[in-house]
C-alpha cells in the first residue's frame, strides 16, 4: 500500500509545479467524442454537450502517451493528480490551477473488513483533498482547462460539495463563480462558497431546479460557462484520476471490485474510462474490476433501471436521503453509468439511510475514520453484497469514500453527560 506518508517522504511535495515538460508534450489530448454516436468534436474551443445533448468524452493520443511516459516515470513525480498530465486535458503547465489535490491514501481496513466478512477491504479516502470531497479533482482539472480556453466565469448547480470545490478553484484561478444549491444542501458548503467569493443562491428545490436557473442565467451573461455535471467535458477527466491512483497504488494492478456512491455518476463513469485507458496504454492487463453503483434507497433511479434491465433511468417521485451528494433524481449520464456497471459484470445496490448511518458509525469505531454518508452507503452495500453471496469474501474490494464526515456533522447525534465543575467522571465500568 502506498499512502500519502510514503510518497511525501520519497518525493518533495511540490505544489503548483508539475514538471519541466513544455506545452506540446504536457497533454496528449486529441479531440472530444460524443458519448452517444462517437462523433468527433474540437477540443480546443469551449464545448458543452454534443449536438445530441450527450456528454462529450475527452480522447487522447494514447500511443504517443505510452511512448512519452511510463509507470516508473510517473512514480518519480509529485504526489498530486497532475502526475498523470499526459492523460489530462490541460495543454500548458502554466495553466494548471492546483491546491495540491490527489494521491489520497488507499487504506487497508482489516478490522472492519473482518467484521463484514470481506478481509481484503480497502478505502480510497477522498476526505483528504482540499474542500473535503473528491469534487476537488473535477474542479481542479475543469477550472484549469476552462481558464486555458478563455472562460472568465463558471456557473453551476450543485448539491453542495461541487459548488464549494469549483468556487475554491475559481478563486485560485482568479475567475468568477456563480453557484446555485438546494436550501437542504450541507450548510458548510454555503460557507465555503461565500468565503471564496462566489456568487451564491439557495434554491427551494432539488439540484435539477437549480440547474434550470443556472442555465437561464448563463444565457444572459458573457464569459460564463455552464459547468453542470457532464455538461462540460473536463470535470470527468479530473475525477478519472481516482481510477489511475487505485491502480498505481496497488502496484499497477486492479482490485476485483470497486464500489462507488453514485449521484450524477461522473465518478463511476470516470473510473471506468480510466481503467479502459490504462488497458489501452498496456499499463493494466486482465479483467477490469466489477464496478458497483451504490445509491440511497430514497433516491435510487440507477439501481432501479439496472434491475429492470433498462438503459436509462426515471426520476423517483420524492427524492430524499441524508447522503445529500447522491440525491440526483435524473443523471444526464445514466446510460454511461449503466454501461460501466454492466460491461464490467458489476451490479447496483440501494441501501437505506438507517443502514448507511449504522455503517458510518461501525467504520469509525473499527478504523477511526469518519466517512461521509455517501461513502458509508458503500460500506453498507459491501455488507449487503456479502450477505447475499454476490461477494464471496475472497475478493479484493475497494470502496470510494468520496468525502469527509466533517461536512455532515448532523449525521452524528451527541448525547453525553454535561458535568458540573465540581462534578466527577464516573468510575470505569
Ligand atoms: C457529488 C458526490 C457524490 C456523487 O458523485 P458523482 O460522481 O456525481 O456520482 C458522492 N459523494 C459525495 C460526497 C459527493 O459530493
Amino acid at each position: 500500500m502506498i499512502g500519502r506518508d510514503r510518497i511525501t517522504t520519497e518525493f518533495p511535495l511540490v505544489v503548483n509545479a508539475t514538471s519541466s515538460t513544455g506545452p506540446d508534450q504536457f497533454s496528449t489530448l486529441s479531440h472530444l467524442e460524443c458519448s452517444r454516436d462517437g462523433s468527433r468534436h474540437d477540443a480546443d474551443v469551449v464545448q458543452g454537450t454534443s449536438p445530441l445533448g450527450a456528454p462529450l468524452l475527452a480522447r487522447y493520443d494514447l500511443e504517443r502517451a505510452a511512448a512519452t511516459v511510463t509507470p516508473a516515470g510517473i512514480a518519480t513525480r509529485a504526489p498530486d493528480l497532475w502526475r498523470y498530465h499526459e492523460l489530462l486535458p490541460v495543454r500548458d503547465p502554466a495553466h494548471v490551477v492546483t491546491l495540491g489535490e490527489g494521491m489520497t491514501p488507499l487504506l487497508d481496513l482489516p478490522r472492519h473488513g473482518a467484521r463484514i466478512g470481506v478481509p481484503t477491504l480497502r478505502m480510497k479516502d477522498e476526505g483528504l483533498v482540499p474542500t473535503g470531497a473528491f469534487k476537488a479533482r473535477g474542479a481542479a482539472v475543469g477550472v484549469s482547462r476552462a481558464a486555458e480556453l478563455g472562460v472568465t466565469g463558471i456557473a453551476m448547480p450543485t448539491n453542495g460539495n461541487a459548488g464549494a470545490a469549483w468556487a475554491a478553484y475559481a478563486a485560485r484561478a482568479g475567475m468568477r463563480a456563480l453557484v446555485a444549491m438546494p436550501v437542504d444542501a450541507p450548510v458548510i458548503t454555503r460557507r465555503e462558497c461565500v468565503v471564496t467569493g462566489a456568487e451564491l443562491y439557495l434554491v427551494d428545490g432539488l439540484i435539477g431546479d437549480a440547474g434550470a436557473l443556472i442555465k437561464a442565467a448563463v444565457a444572459e451573461r458573457s464569459g460564463y460557462q455552464d459547468t453542470s455535471t457532464l455538461r462540460e467535458p473536463y470535470r470527468l477527466e479530473g475525477k478519472k484520476t481516482m481510477g489511475y491512483e487505485i491502480v498505481e497504488q496497488l502496484g499497477w494492478r486492479a482490485p476485483d471490485v470497486i464500489l462507488y456512491p453514485t449521484g450524477g455518476g461522473v465518478g463511476i463513469i470516470a473510473i471506468h474510462k480510466a481503467l479502459l485507458e490504462l488497458r489501452e496504454l498496456g499499463w493494466l492487463t486482465g479483467d477490469l474490476p466489477r464496478l458497483v453503483a451504490v445509491q440511497a434507497a430514497g433516491c435510487a433511479p440507477i439501481v432501479e433501471a439496472f434491475h429492470a434491465g433498462l438503459d436509462e433511468s426515471s426520476p423517483p417521485a420524492d427524492a430524499h436521503t441524508v447522503a445529500f451528494g447522491i440525491t440526483v433524481p435524473k443523471a444526464l449520464g445514466d446510460f454511461l453509468v449503466l454501461d460501466a456497471v454492466r460491461s464490467t459484470g458489476g451490479t447496483a445496490v440501494a441501501v437505506t439511510d438507517e443502514e448507511l448511518l449504522a455503517a458510518q458509525g461501525a467504520l469509525a469505531r473499527d478504523e477511526g475514520s469518519w466517512v461521509c454518508p455517501e461513502g458509508a452507503a458503500c460500506f453498507a452495500a459491501v455488507a449487503q453484497l456479502r450477505e447475499s453471496g454476490w461477494l464471496t469474501g475472497a475478493e479484493d474490494v475497494v470502496v470510494l469514500n468520496t468525502g469527509t464526515g466533517l461536512i455532515y456533522p448532523d449525521t452524528v447525534p451527541v448525547d453525553v453527560p454535561v458535568l458540573a465543575k465540581t462534578g466527577a467522571i464516573p468510575a470505569m465500568s
